[in-house]
């Protein structure tokens, strides 16, 4: 099997290895979840993360399966500020009020700051129902950090915090994961975010395609490190997986490969141990790296124990597989 050289050509092989997008009501977010996260001062605060509905991003990174829940069309008028409604409803049902959360994260699938994804328009609307948390994340391509972004932090009341995804530092491995971005491109946004009074957060992947497993960890390494070097605050680091239809060919292909739970707490320890900056772990359908049901609970919980206490345990031995 051969990878397309071209972008015009990869978009369209990535396209095609796609399943079926999961049916969606624009009126209601996709999900919706409440979490804790360490934050600067060292405490652990409350999060609400709301995945809002809207149509798919226009970039078609290899690596990408958020199509999966993103509509063909541009949502209806007002249709994200009740999306954002509803999430606080039900935030507020399950936490018997909205006092304690002071925190939210809206993800859309995609960039905030793409008008066919979140109508302009809708901003003034967004900004007034967000006007009681300190700290708003967006997520975004770095392509689309610019006036709108501006404009929207000036419109909340709290802090805006912007999200990037650096992806990788490989130059080669960067380029064709189809994102389209250079590390200058990522800069220059990051620069913009942290010289207007916003926070950075980026992500990070551990071994996507194109990179060897073995350099796998000393690349993410060195990613983590051009994200504080850009001014990231926090920097997740991502497990690249299958899934998306893309990925799932390029891993028949014996061209891709699941990253270890190994490798993950190798590049938790570096990032962590480092001490620049907070550095997440991705910790969602975690079990999938692991090849060891004896140590994994153990494993799983000391990578939770990281991300929360930002220090470096230990790490467990165990007598079935190591
Ligand atoms: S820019 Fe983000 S949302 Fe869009 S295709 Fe790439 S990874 Fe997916
Ligand atoms: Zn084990």
């Amino acid at each position: 099997m051969t990878y397309p050289e071209s972008p015009a050509a990869r978009s369209q092989w990535i396209i095609g290895q796609r399943g079926q997008k999961n049916t969606l009501d624009p009126s209601r977010p996709y999900a919706w979840l409440l979490e804790k996260e360490r934050d600067e001062d060292g405490s652990l605060v409350d999060w609400l993360t709301i995945f809002l509905t809207n149509k798919e991003c226009p970039w078609r990174c290899l690596m990408c399966d958020l199509w999966q829940n993103t509509l063909d069309e541009t949502v209806p008028d007002g249709a994200i500020a009740g999306q954002i409604d509803f999430a606080l409803g039900q935030a507020e049902r399950e936490c018997g009020g909205l006092a304690k959360l002071r925190n939210v994260k809206l993800y859309n699938a995609g960039s905030f700051f793409d008008v066919k994804a979140i109508p302009k328009a809708e901003d003034a609307a967004i900004a007034k129902r967000l006007a009681n948390f300190n700290r708003v994340i967006v997520e975004c391509h770095p392509a689309l950090v610019g006036d709108r972004c501006l404009q929207f932090r000036d419109r909340l009341s709290g802090q805006l915090e912007v999200a990037l995804g650096l992806e990788t530092v490989h130059p080669e491995a960067l380029q064709k994961l189809n994102k389209r971005v250079t590390l200058d491109q990522f800069r220059a946004a990051a620069e913009l975010v942290t010289q207007n009074g916003m926070a950075l957060r980026a992500f990070v992947l551990l071994q996507p395609p194109f990179i060897p497993p073995e350099e796998a960890v000393e690349w993410a390494n060195r990613s983590v490190d051009f994200s504080q070097d850009c001014g990231a605050k926090v920097t997740s680091l991502i497990p690249t997986r299958t899934g998306n239809g893309a990925m799932d060919r390029l891993a028949t292909a014996g061209q891709f490969k699941e990253p270890t739970l190994d490798q993950l707490e190798d590049a938790m320890d570096y990032g962590v141990g480092q001490a620049r900056g907070r550095v997440f772990a991705d910790l969602w359908d975690l079990g999938r790296f692991s090849s060891c049901e004896t140590c994994f609970p153990q494993r799983k919980s000391r990578l939770g124990k990281q991300n929360d206490t930002q220090q470096v345990p230990i790490r467990i031995t165990c007598p079935s597989c190591r």
